[in-house]
């Protein structure tokens, strides 16, 4: 039996958590997020049986309201044709306005300091274009070592088309060794030692490998105490983490849709531009979606920019891969960061104790212990070697059960608290340690 004083999985503190399954089966029977479940595509195993989806850290399962949306627009197309831009259901000329507030808060961001736009990647290179400014002896870009192979390929040919040469201008920060996470003091300590040197830090506000959140508000004061321009890759935080980029002061920020957001493959990406910088803008790379949109079909030679992020668009976004999205932000507002990061914190502090009760020593996990410094995703080494790691693995997907694998040996299993339930994170325990 289970005993504990709180009355819903929201109010568990870490004492308790019991490694059982009658405790799972208590904490999805008293889960007040349970019903957002039935409001997802949850993809079937081979039996017909519901998949344990543990990768929404990589794609996002489908919300079932997101057919109906993207049919809207095709329907509107079909009946319109070029009507649709401006007589649509929701006007394509003005679609990316209704994605401003949903975006806003997940992020933390005034709603003119977001847009849509793009793709993540794109988003990387068109914004540090806009930040990223070496001149002088002030031209070092910190990243850190192991940071998402794109991200870095970003930096490292943006730093080569400024001239620079990457092998002394970008700058990595990496874990001691023998950690798994570099620790925020070593970060801020890499910033203030390159200090007048350091034109811009950006950095991943959830490692993908790791999981690991880093103190996005307090290298951002770090990095901008040394004068430079801070930002951040969001990809796996954004509908993870809480966010306040404004109140942090990030100069700009990026994510991508389709992993916790749940915005379907390929789906449009997200930028953040902090308002200080709206009026007085840096360069950057300019298109017609840019511009005001009450003189742009004037078609005139100058560029006038719109208010605010809006204003680092450069084409009218695609409509089917944003239509997705309207159905997400609806289930995230209904169902409030605030009580799905406390269930993932129930979830991931569950795997963990009992991964710790059934098996000491073939597993460790890379992901830090802290709330604060953790969000969905738990990183689990498997002790002895890839191929070891690599047949432990296999044997998940046969059982049902969605992981995915990094290389040496780490599974990373990431329970959504939108569709996952507590006993899906005991078919992993059970799959991992019952082999
Ligand atoms: C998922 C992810 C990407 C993917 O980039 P796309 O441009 O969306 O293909 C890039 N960087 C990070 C850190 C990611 O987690």
């Amino acid at each position: 039996m289970t005993h504990t004083l709180a009355s819903s999985i929201l109010e568990l503190s870490a004492a308790d958590l019991k490694p059982t399954l009658e405790f799972a089966k208590w904490c999805d029977a008293h889960d007040p997020l349970s019903g957002f479940r039935d409001e997802f595509e949850i993809p079937r195993d081979q039996h017909g049986a519901a998949q344990a989806y543990l990768v929404g850290n990589s794609l996002g399962l489908m919300p079932k309201a997101a057919r109906a949306r993207v049919l809207e627009e095709l329907n509107d197309w079909a009946s319109m044709g070029a009507e649709g831009h401006v007589h649509g259901t929701r006007p394509w000329i003005r679609y990316h306005e209704f994605f401003r507030s949903g975006l806003a808060q997940l992020t933390g961001a005034l709603p003119h300091e977001v847009v849509a736009m793009n793709t993540l990647t794109a988003n990387l290179h068109f914004l540090m274009m806009s930040f990223y400014r070496p001149t002088g002896k002030r031209r070092k870009l910190l990243i850190e070592r192991g940071a998402f192979p794109s991200d870095r390929f970003a930096a490292h040919s943006l730093v080569r088309m400024l001239g620079g040469d990457p092998a002394t201008d970008v700058i990595e920060v990496a874990p001691r060794d023998g950690e798994d996470c570099p620790r925020n003091d070593d970060i801020v300590e890499a910033i203030t030692r390159a200090g007048d040197t350091i034109a811009l830090v950006m950095l991943g506000g959830v490692q993908y490998y790791s999981g690991q959140v880093l103190d996005m508000a307090r290298i951002t004061a770090a990095a901008q105490a040394s004068g430079a321009k801070c930002g951040w890759d969001l990809a796996h935080a954004i509908g993870n983490v809480h966010l306040a980029l404004h109140e942090w002061n990030a100069d700009f920020a990026c994510w991508c849709s389709y992993k916790y957001l749940n915005g379907g493959p390929g789906a449009v990406a997200g930028a953040f531009i902090h308002e200080r910088h709206h009026a007085n803008p840096p360069p950057r790379l300019e298109g017609w979606w840019g511009t005001n949109p009450a003189t742009r079909f004037q078609m005139g030679p100058d560029f006038d920019p719109s208010a605010g992020a809006d204003a680092w668009q450069v084409s009218n976004p695609p409509i089917f891969s944003l239509a997705p999205l309207l159905a997400s932000f609806d289930i995230f507002h209904r169902a409030g960061l605030a009580r799905m990061i406390a269930k993932s914190r129930a979830m991931t502090g569950f795997i963990e104790l009992s991964l710790r009760a059934r098996d000491q020593k073939h597993f460790r996990i890379l992901t830090p212990t802290a709330t604060s410094e953790r969000g969905c995703q738990l990183s689990i080494l498997v002790e002895g070697g890839t191929a070891t790691a690599k047949k432990l693995f296999d044997t998940l997907l046969p059982k049902g059960i969605v992981c995915d694998f990094r290389h040496p040996g780490v599974v990373r299993a990431a329970p959504a608290p939108l569709y996952n339930t507590f006993q899906e994170c005991w078919r992993l325990i059970e799959a991992l340690t019952r082999t």
